[in-house]
Order: structure tokens, then sequence, then C-alpha cells
């Protein structure tokens, strides 16, 4: 027990090193979040058996409401950095654990998204209150770098990332997002697959394959970001974040506006050198690759990421039909065509890609 609770990488070290300040496990996964929780909230229950007080405990709370203020609206999680689809209702027995512990309302509703399993008969409530679920506005985990944006009155979700690169886990994805909207995933990250796949270095982890600004056509470099602006608000919110020194001799800068009715997205790449640079600004959405783009009403550009927007060199759309192909605990299948943002610019000055992103896809569940 000595080795488990006082030892190197035992019970207080790791609620006190690895658990960041908002909950979330420091490695920015949750895959690797519940794979901790697990384990960490036995350690608890077998010293309260052994009449050893843990104090400590305390941060497992933080460890169970953590997932609560970043799940999208089917109850997935982001998949940043090394994570697949974790879903909260594959957790549900540590709600069950949790609600005996710490008797928060809102974790009822998970408990019992799925029936009560052996976990839960041993470690879980005797019983239930009624859960209550209030509804989820924007959240911020500052210490962990993620921003969730919420729209009253719509299912848009958008999961900002902006935080430590989360150690071996980690992506070189600063200023990235995933979303949600129309019932199903828009903005994709490529989340992991098996680690003995060659691409998982070469692909997942790579700054391409992720919703934000690559330069000189290389990966950015492991950095930890910085909140600039955040404006949580009834009808919009609007956050602000700078990558951090991702790129030598180059400030990247990226807001985004989430209201009911679009997402607003205004990214800044600058040269601080005096050196010419290529910016390209990625994106990829859910959905399959087709030749008959359809003009959408209301955006400055289309849905297809063709036109909105200033900056110097022509965007490369891919075009994105509406259905989708995303599964959740699945492989990206198709539908991953990055848009390139022009090169070269003033390297004095900026090149700022605008974009609305409204009536994207909709997705079929
Ligand atoms: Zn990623």
């Amino acid at each position: 027990m000595d080795l488990a609770l006082d030892g190197p990488g035992g019970f207080k070290f790791q609620m006190r090193e690895s658990v960041t300040a908002d909950g979330a496990w420091f490695e920015g996964a949750w895959g690797y979040h519940f794979f901790a929780l697990n384990p960490l909230l036995l350690t608890r229950e077998m010293a309260e058996r052994a009449g050893i007080a843990l104090p400590e405990s305390a941060s497992l709370k933080r460890m169970l409401d953590a997932p609560l203020a970043c799940v999208f609206p089917d109850g997935t999680l982001p998949n940043f950095n090394d994570s697949g689809y974790t879903s909260l209702s594959n957790e549900s027995a540590w709600y069950d654990v949790g609600y005996r512990l710490f008797k928060d309302a809102r974790y009822v509703a998970v408990a019992k998204t799925t029936g009560r399993g052996l976990e839960s008969l041993l470690w879980g409530s005797p019983e239930f209150t009624a859960g209550t679920t209030p509804p989820l506005g924007s959240e911020l985990l500052t210490s962990s770098g993620i921003a969730i944006l919420r729209a009253p009155g719509s299912d848009r979700t958008l999961a900002v990332k902006f935080g430590p690169h989360g150690g071996g886990h980690g992506h070189l994805d600063k200023l990235s997002f995933i979303s949600y909207a129309r019932g199903a995933r828009q903005a994709a990250d490529p989340g992991t697959q098996a680690y003995g796949a060659k691409s998982h270095s070469t692909w997942d982890k790579m700054t391409v394959a992720h919703n934000t600004i690559s330069v000189d056509g290389k990966p950015q470099a492991e950095s930890t970001g910085k909140l600039l602006e955040w404006n949580p608000g009834a009808q919009a919110t609007q956050i602000r974040v700078s990558a951090g020194p991702v790129y030598p001799g180059v400030a990247l800068e990226r807001t985004l506006v989430l209201t009911a009715e679009y997402t607003l997205d205004i990214a800044e790449a600058r040269s601080l050198d005096g050196a010419a640079h290529q910016f390209d600004w990625v994106y990829h959405n859910f959905g399959a690759t087709g030749e008959h783009a359809r003009p959408h009403d209301g955006c400055g550009g289309d849905d297809r990421g063709h036109g909105a927007g200033p900056g110097p060199g022509p965007a490369r759309a891919g075009a994105v039909r509406d259905g989708a192909a995303e599964r959740p605990g699945g492989a990206i299948r198709d539908g991953l065509r990055g848009l390139r943002r022009g090169a070269g610019g003033d390297p004095r000055g900026g090149d700022g890609a605008r974009r609305v992103y409204c009536g994207d896809g909709r997705g079929t569940r």
C-alpha cells in the first residue's frame, strides 16, 4: 500500500502531478483520462477499506467533472491527442461510484445511461436521487487549454485546443478545433489509430491532419498556447487564442465566434522575422467527396470552403457533400480533403483567413 499510495507514480503523485487544475488528465486525451480514473478510483476504495484516509481523493471529483464540461451533444468527447471517440456512456460505472462518493446530481444521468454492471454492483451507489442535467453553456478549461463553445437553441458545439502539448500522446495541433452540428461531428481530428501503424506518427500527430495553420510545410513544434480573450455570451461565444512558439519567426493567433447559426473563424499568421513564409490554412470535415458543390445562402462563400475572405492566393477546396461518413468509434473513412490557403503573401503583413462555416454537412447517425 505504501508503494501504491506514496511511491513514485503512486496515488498521491498522480493526484498532485497528473490531474490538471480543471480536472482533465495531463495527456489531454480522454481515453487516457478514463484509463487513469478507473484504477485511481479503485485505489481509493482499497485505501478506505484499509482505514487509510486520502484527502487527495478530492481531485477525483474534478476528474469526473471535466468530461461533463466537454461533452458533445451525442455524449462523446472531443478526440484530441491520442484518443478515440470516448463516450460518456461507456464510462457510466465511474459516475455511479462518483455519485456514491460526491453526491453530485449531474452524475446520475451518466450513471444511468447503461445497465449497471459489476463495477456498479461492487462500488456504486446504493440509490440514486432524481438526476438533474442543467443545460450546458460554454466552458473553459484553462489549465488544460481546451474551450468548448456552445450556442443555446442549437447543437452547434466547437472544441478548441490551445493548451500544453500532452506529453508522448500529444498532437502538433495548436489552435485546432473539432466541431459538432446538425446531429453529427463536422470538423474532424484523426485522433489515433493502432500505435503500430506507421501513419500514426506521420499523420495522426501531424499539424496538417488538424484544422489549424501550418507554416512552410512543416509541423508545429510542441508548445503551450495562450488564451487571449474569452467572452461566453447568451447569443454568441468568442475566444481568441495564440499558438505560442510553434514556429520560429512566426506568430499564429485565432479568433473563433460561435452562434446558433454560424461559426466565424479569423486565423492570423504573421511573419516576425522579415522572411517570406508559406501559410497553409487546413480544414477537414466529415463527408463524402463529390463534384456538385451547392452554393449556400447567407454565407460569404459557400459551405465548401470556397470564396469567403481576403488573403493572397487562391483557396483550393475539396467539395464536401452532405451526408456523413462519420462513424463514432470507427476510422475516418473518406472525405478528409484539406483546404489549402494560398502560399506566399506579404511577409511583413499577415495572412488573415476569414471563414464562415454554416450549413455544413448534415450528418446522418
Ligand atoms: Zn489530433
